[in-house]
């Protein structure tokens, strides 16, 4: 308490005022009491010297009177000095000095008004006694002498002095009462506004959990009382919202920085204020790399442009923008919206990497295009062989069996590419991912030998499966793995010269199994390696078409060793041959 500037501040006002007031008080009852004791005084001597000057009128005094001695012993009784003086100014008597020795007293100034109005007064030093006296001069009559009664100053001083040093004492104790009092009623008030300015600074600097302590003075029912109490509610109301806030304020943080798009907030000099990990992924830049210029952040060709559309517009300003991140050209969609951030203005860019969409919708239009061209060739084939079927060639014994094989072949082939097609279909259907079970090996091969046989030896092909003895189990698809074998084989036999040589080979490691089809055909050139599995991307067209190939095989083949968890890899060399290594879990 005695720390608060506010107690001591309002302790010396109030102590200056009681201070103040009592002193002026007691000045004043001196001052009055002073004045009064001198005019009573006066008055006294008055009454005096008017008795004594009818006892010494020279008239009415028998002659043996002695005046001298009658004025001594009213002086010695009265404590004062008494003072005949003639109307000529020759003092007669004297009760303190000798008469016959004292100089005329006409010039006197109480003796002069005395003479002129019958009564008069003066204060001086006496020449006679060396004090400071106060004289009454009485002539009661025209004719008579003066009567002068005197006494000295000082024994008057000393009566006020007395008086005052009295009233001094009072003045004192009645401050010192005053005082203590004030302290105490100035300490009720500034003890809980103390308090409860401490907690209103408190909950300026943001701590919210600041109250005031209701005891003593602040629980009192009165004003302070109050305000300590609506503080309190204040602070609690503040500290609800703030923590409303905060937790509004980290939901939304949260969800800016785990949403796929990336955001970014920049202030009126585009500078960066706020980034979230998509953004920073997108843009390339690093967290730290804040409050830079966005544009010097990134190098995006166009985002100043959006940034400059986005403040001029009250609605999002949007674009596309290109952008080389790493080695790959990636396309961002942009979209900015403005904010009012408090005196300025800031844009918040949100970001989506669109490459994946725009490839997407490249591979679909490209496999439409591809597969309205597969389709078309074969049609127009058959419509050509059956319009010339239908001119007459039908009775042309010579053709009409040729034309009808070809037309069977290309109604094979479009079966096969409709089949195909609904394959990679279903595939794709099962969000390529399918049901895991043990499938034996050696029967799969068995079954797939059977199959391919014919046709490798129509053209002198070996084909020769080498598989460790044993139980050989895989974790697949009984159904998927047919597929894929089959296709590979096909293949193999397909781009191998007639005499050539097709091995089918398992080895078995660790856990997983291997699996490969090998051939000493006509190998894939490097460059097309990385595309051989795509829809429809043929090394050499007329050569598929020529062999029935779709295009779409190995594209299934992928397909499924992905469904099936399994890699698939390819080794070849042009005109060496090439080598299609498949590996599964094993069960
Ligand atoms: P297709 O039906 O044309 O065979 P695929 O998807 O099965 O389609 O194969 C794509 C292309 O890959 C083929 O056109 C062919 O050029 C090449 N290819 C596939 N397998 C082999 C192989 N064993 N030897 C050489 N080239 C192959």
């Amino acid at each position: 308490m005695f720390r608060s500037r506010f107690f001591w501040r309002l302790f010396l006002g109030h102590a200056i005022v009681i201070v103040l007031t009592i002193v002026t008080i007691g000045a004043l009852v001196v001052r009055k009491h002073d004045d009064d004791l001198l005019q009573r005084t006066r008055d006294g001597l008055r009454g005096q010297a008017a008795a004594l000057s009818m006892l010494v009128r020279p008239e009415a005094t028998v002659q043996e009177f002695d005046r001298e001695a009658f004025v001594r012993e009213v002086a010695d009784d009265t404590d004062s000095r008494v003072t005949v003086i003639r109307r000529d100014g020759v003092v007669v008597a004297d009760s303190v000095a000798d008469a016959a020795t004292m100089e005329t007293h006409a010039t006197r100034p109480e003796v002069v008004a005395a003479l002129e109005d019958g009564y008069g007064q003066d204060v001086r030093l006496s020449e006679t006694t060396g004090i400071e006296t106060l004289y009454v001069a009485h002539v009661p009559t025209p004719a008579s002498d003066v009567v002068r009664v005197a006494v000295g100053i000082r024994s008057i001083d000393e009566d006020a002095a007395v008086m005052t040093r009295l009233l001094a004492a009072a003045g004192a104790v009645a401050s010192l009462l005053a005082l203590v009092i004030s302290a105490y009623i100035v300490r009720r008030i500034a003890v809980p506004l103390e308090g409860m300015r401490s907690v209103a600074a408190q909950l300026g600097q943001g701590n919210y959990a600041a109250r005031v302590e209701l005891s003593g003075a602040s629980r009192r029912g009165d004003e302070l009382g109050d305000m300590a109490r609506a503080l309190n509610r204040l602070g609690y109301d503040l500290s609800q919202r703030v923590a409303n806030l905060t937790a509004d304020q980290e939901r939304l943080r949260a969800m800016v920085a785990g949403m796929v798009e990336g955001v970014v907030a920049v202030d009126e000099d585009d500078c960066v204020t706020f980034s979230n990990h998509a953004a920073r992924e997108i843009l390339g830049i690093e967290r730290e790399a804040s409050d830079q210029p966005l544009s010097e952040l990134s190098h995006i060709a166009g985002i100043d442009a959006l940034l400059t559309a986005a403040r001029q517009s009250d609605s999002a300003a949007q674009c596309e923008l290109e952008m080389s991140v790493t080695d790959e050209d990636a396309v961002v969609r942009a979209q900015a919206h403005r904010f009012n951030d408090q005196d300025s203005v800031g844009v918040v860019v949100v970001l989506q990497d669109v490459s994946e969409v725009r490839r997407l919708e490249h591979i679909r239009r490209d496999f439409v295009a591809n597969v309205s061209h597969e389709l078309k060739t074969p049609l127009t084939s058959i419509r050509g062989y059956v319009e010339t079927l239908l001119d007459g060639a039908i009775d042309d014994d010579d053709h009409n069996v040729r034309f009808l094989e070809k037309i069977e072949n290309n109604v094979l082939r479009l079966n096969h590419l409709v089949t195909d097609l609904l394959s990679l279909a279903r595939i794709e259907s099962q969000q390529g991912r399918l049901p895991l079970q043990p499938v034996d090996l050696h029967a799969l091969l068995e079954e797939a030998l059977r199959r391919h046989e014919p046709s490798a030896l129509a053209r002198e092909q070996r084909l020769v499966v080498e598989a460790p003895a044993g139980a050989l189990r895989v974790l697949g698809d009984r159904e998927a793995l047919t597929q894929v074998i089959d296709n590979l084989i096909d293949n193999a036999l397909k781009y191998t010269p007639d005499t050539g040589a097709v091995h089918v080979r398992v080895q078995q490691s660790e856990g997983s199994t291997l699996l490969e089809v090998a051939d000493d055909g006509v190998g894939i050139p490097q460059e097309d390696q990385a595309r051989i599995f795509e829809r429809f991307y043929r090394v050499d067209k007329a050569r598929s078409r020529a062999v029935g190939g779709t295009g779409l095989g190995l594209s299934i083949v992928k397909h499924l060793v992905g469904a099936m968890q399994g890699t698939i890899e390819l080794q070849s060399e042009p005109g060496e041959g090439s080598a299609f290594r498949i590996v599964l879990a094993a069960a």
